[in-house]
Formats: C-alpha cells, structure tokens, sequence
C-alpha cells in the first residue's frame, strides 16, 4: 500500500474518532473563532461545523462568562501550559441541556475542561485546544449526597417532636456562645422553663395529648422568638432559649411576652380544650460562670425557685444572691 493511501486512512479514521468520541473538542485562535468543532460538541449545541467555524465563540455563546473564558485561555497562550475548569468551581462552560434520562434532576449539563495549548512547528501557540467533558451524572449524585447528608445533619440535631433544636445541639451552641462572651465580652441571657403540671395532661388526656401539648408550646415559642434566639428541647417538657446580646431588661421582657402567650393560650385536643402555663427562670452571663455548665445551672435554680413560688411565675437568678 503506498504511502500516502495509508495517511489518508489514518486522517479518516482520526476523523471517525474525533466525531464519535464522547467529549467535546474545540480549537479556538488568537481572537476566538472557532476553528475545530467536533461531533459532541455539534450534537449537544444543534450547531453543526460550518455554521460555526470561523465565527467569534462569544457572538456564538454569549451565556459564557467572557471575562473568565478570556482570563482562562490567556494564560494557556502565553504560558504555553494546560489549564483546568471543574464543575464545582463553574458549573459548564457551554450551556447544554441535560438529555440524560437517570440524572432528570439537572436541567443542564455540568462540564469539566481541559484549555490545551496547541503550537506550531515552530513552537508558538497561536490556537488552543479546549476539550469538555460531561460529568452531569458525578455532579448530580454528589450533590444528592450533599442534600442527604445535609439533611442527615439537620435530623441528628433536632427533636423529632417539637422540631426545635435537640439538647446535644443546643448544648453546643450554648458552649460557643458561652466561650465567645468568655473571651471578647458581651451579654446574653440563657432562659429555661417547663411546662406546669404537665404529668396531669398526660393522666388525663393521654399520652398523645401530651404530645400534642408540646408541639403546641415549641409553636408558641418559636413566635415569641428572635431570628438570633436559639431554642432547644432540653428535656421531657422543658425549653431552654439562649438570648443573645440580651441583657437582665431585654430577658424580663422576653419572659414575661412567652409566659403570658402560654398561659392565655389553648389548644384543643379532640373536643377537649387544654390550657397550660410555665415556670421560667433566667441568668444573665457572669464572668464567674467558669464553665457553661454553670450557666444551666443558674437558670436552673432560677426555674425551680418559680416552681417552689407557685408555679406561672418569672425568676431571675440574680434575685437569689
Ligand atoms: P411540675 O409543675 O413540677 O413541673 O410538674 P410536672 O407534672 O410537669 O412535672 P413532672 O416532672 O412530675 O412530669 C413531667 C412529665 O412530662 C412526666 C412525663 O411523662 C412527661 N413527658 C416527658 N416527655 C414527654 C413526651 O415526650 N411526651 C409526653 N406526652 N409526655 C412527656
Ligand atoms: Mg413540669
Ligand atoms: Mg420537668
């Protein structure tokens, strides 16, 4: 076989290759026309090789980002070395829709790309090579996991029932407010109460009641709340509130706002209307507080003075020393 049907086979073969491979490869000039554009790339854009070539890629695309695109390609033209995009950082380059039946959930495809310089015989770059992958599927399910886990995280911190804040979380963000104050100043204010004569619900309207009356007070206190409040489920059927940057007048406010809404508050339970009320105490942040645990403490103490006061009352710790 002579020589030159062997190359001409060769290019036929290349060019079979060059259009069937499943990434996209472009070459662009100097002032970005586009010189090369390949099967993927004419299938995904509905933009067949000549209708392209030789056109300006940003009069083609104008949804590329042509500050960063230029940016990107300048230092593979000048510094002659390979650059890199990854969907994370920039979701595609080329907006295409997503015909992937199993990853429904992107409306468009998601792109890594290699910027490949490509030089002459006599080793200028003059054009460059940009060649795309479709990596929609990776980006999808890692996204769907990200979504998992997110939602994994929200559960292991919240309470099921009243869908506050659970105690271990709460905790948690107590100790870092707790540590923040300790080092850079500040008052806040940890609130806790508990539901009176709750065991009576129960005994009375059952178990469910209860649980009903719980999500009837968590409802109660998330409108009370502040979007900087954090509140938790401490226990059985007690809350706790920390109060940022709220001070001994800002807590007595807040106090006095949730126990008068519980108390003139009902809910009804089949045809049975329960009312309930709290016992409340507060501590304000001291500096002698050498550990959060401490800080609990104290409004502990202020809560079970209001329940020894006959109950439905406010108590600041500060009172009893
Ligand atoms: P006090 O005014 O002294 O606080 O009286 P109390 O009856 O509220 O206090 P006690 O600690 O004796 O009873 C609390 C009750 O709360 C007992 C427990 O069965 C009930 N409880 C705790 N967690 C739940 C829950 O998740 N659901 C229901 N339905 N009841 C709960
Ligand atoms: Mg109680
Ligand atoms: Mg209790």
């Amino acid at each position: 076989m002579p020589a030159a049907d062997f190359n001409m086979n060769e290019i036929h073969w290349l060019m079979d290759m060059f259009n069937t491979v499943d990434v996209g490869l472009v070459v662009l000039d100097r002032d970005y026309k586009v010189c090369i554009w390949n099967g993927f790339m004419e299938n995904h854009s509905g933009m067949l090789p000549s209708a392209v070539k030789d056109k300006d890629l940003f009069d083609l695309f104008p949804s590329i980002d042509e500050k960063w695109f230029r940016s990107k390609s300048e230092s593979v033209f000048i510094l002659k070395n390979r650059s890199f995009t990854i969907w994370e950082q920039q979701p595609y380059i080329f907006r295409f829709k997503n015909y992937r039946p199993i990853t429904g959930k992107a409306d468009h495809m998601f792109q890594n790309a290699t910027f490949i310089p490509l030089s002459n015989t006599m080793g200028e770059v003059g054009h460059i090579c940009i060649i795309l992958y479709d990596v929609t599927d990776m980006a999808v399910n890692k996204k769907e996991l990200e979504e998992v886990n997110r939602k994994l995280e929200q559960m292991s911190q919240t309470d099921a029932l009243t869908k506050l804040t659970n105690r271990g979380h709460w905790e948690d963000t107590l100790r870092k407010e707790f540590l923040r104050i300790k080092r850079s100043g500040g008052i806040s204010t940890l609130l806790m109460f508990d539901i009176d004569h709750f065991k009576k619900v129960n005994d009375e309207h059952g178990h469910r009641c209860g649980d009903e009356a719980l999500r009837n007070i968590a409802d109660l206190l998330r409108k009370t709340l502040r979007e900087t409040d954090i509140a938790g489920r401490y226990g059985g059927e007690e809350f706790a509130v920390t109060l940022l940057d709220t001070d001994r007048k800002g807590a007595d406010i807040f106090a006095e706002r949730l126990r008068s809404l519980i108390e003139n508050s009902s809910f009804y339970f089949g045809e049975q209307q329960i009312k309930m009320t709290v016992s409340v105490g507060f501590a304000c942040f001291q500096d002698e507080f050498e550990r959060y645990e401490k800080w609990i403490e104290a409004a502990d103490k202020a809560l079970y003075f209001s329940k020894e006061n006959g109950r439905n009352c406010i108590t600041a710790y500060k009172d009893l020393s």
